[in-house]
């Protein structure tokens, strides 16, 4: 089955960044979200984001006007039933992302492949929640989409071979690189990631080295280009704790439980980059450590 519209649900920062590289290699793209204001950043963003990659020569000014011309949004997921291939980029609860999937069955073609661009939760119970356990996989790009060259793509227990072929070359056309991993939690980047970041914030709460300290040791001891709770910051530190969350319960080892001092941070509401604080105070003109 050729693919020619990818619906999108969820324009935050992964789904506006999906969308830019979908409309970018060709596709048509039709974005939804339950907030408009995050449907208007979004599109603000994919256009200043193609913007810089115009200034730098990477693509043409016609490359960019017709991506943009491509991209459209709603905030009725129903309008998303037209779309060849669906991909749910919204807010890593799985209540939330079944609650979609439930909304959305209803005005799907029956080909229409559903696959979620979720960091951490069972594929195959997404999957069994829908009418379409063998259309269904994980699409699993990584942060930010139009920079990261890696794709995960992860089969459930039922997803059929055309399923995957037709999501691998989607990939392919994005001009990225798919790498293959089977359903168990958090796949295979965020499996080793998500722990190495949950243990710089143990080495934070333990008192064995600053924020800077910590993240400096790892740029300049490890060559990381980014230090880890810069790199939390930057993915979001609710999605890095609901990420050890599906580690812990769902590998049921201790050695995946979620640093306190994380929990405590994402309880204040300091995220991240993303709400201007976080392991990092990003309000004025540099970032200042908050401890
Ligand atoms: P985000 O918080 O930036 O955006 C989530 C968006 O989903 C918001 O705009 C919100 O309004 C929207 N949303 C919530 N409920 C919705 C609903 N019922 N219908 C439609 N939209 C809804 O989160 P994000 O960082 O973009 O993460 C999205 C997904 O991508 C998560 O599953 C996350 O695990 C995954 N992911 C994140 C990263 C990362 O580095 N942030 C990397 C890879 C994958």
């Amino acid at each position: 089955m050729e693919i020619r519209t990818i619906g999108i649900v969820g324009a935050g920062q992964m789904g506006n960044g999906i969308a830019h590289v979908c409309a970018l290699a060709g596709y048509d793209v039709l974005m939804s979200d339950i907030s408009q204001e995050a449907l208007d950043r979004a599109v603000d963003l994919v256009e200043r984001n193609l913007g810089r990659q115009v200034g730098r020569g990477k693509i043409t000014e016609e490359d960019m006007r017709a991506a943009m011309g491509r991209i459209r949004t709603t905030l009725k997921l129903a309008e998303l039933g037209v779309s060849d291939l669906i991909i749910e980029a919204a807010t890593e609860r799985e209540t939330v992302k079944t609650a979609i999937f439930e909304d959305l069955l209803p005005h799907l073609k029956p080909e229409t492949i559903l696959t979620s661009n979720t960091s951490s939760i069972s594929i195959t119970r997404l999957a069994s929640r829908t009418d379409r356990p063998e259309r269904f996989m994980g699409f699993h790009f990584m942060n930010p989409v139009p920079v990261m060259q890696l794709v995960e793509l992860i089969r459930g227990i039922a997803t059929d071979e055309a399923t995957f072929k037709a999501c691998k070359s989607v990939v392919d056309r994005l001009g990225k690189t798919a790498a293959t991993a089977e359903d168990f939690p958090a796949f295979i980047v965020n499996r080793i990631l998500m722990p190495m970041i949950n243990e710089a914030v143990y080495t934070l709460y333990e008192g064995v080295g600053s924020v800077e300290s910590i993240d400096q040791s790892m740029k300049l001891g490890a060559n990381h280009p980014m230090g880890p709770l810069e790199l939390a910051d930057f993915i979001g530190l609710d999605t890095c704790l609901a990420i050890m969350n599906v580690l812990h319960d769902g590998l049921a080892d201790t050695k995946y439980r979620p640093c306190p001092l994380l929990t405590k941070y994402v309880e204040a509401g300091w995220l991240g980059r993303k709400t201007d604080r976080g392991f990092y105070d990003y309000r004025g003109e540099v970032p200042v450590p908050t401890r």
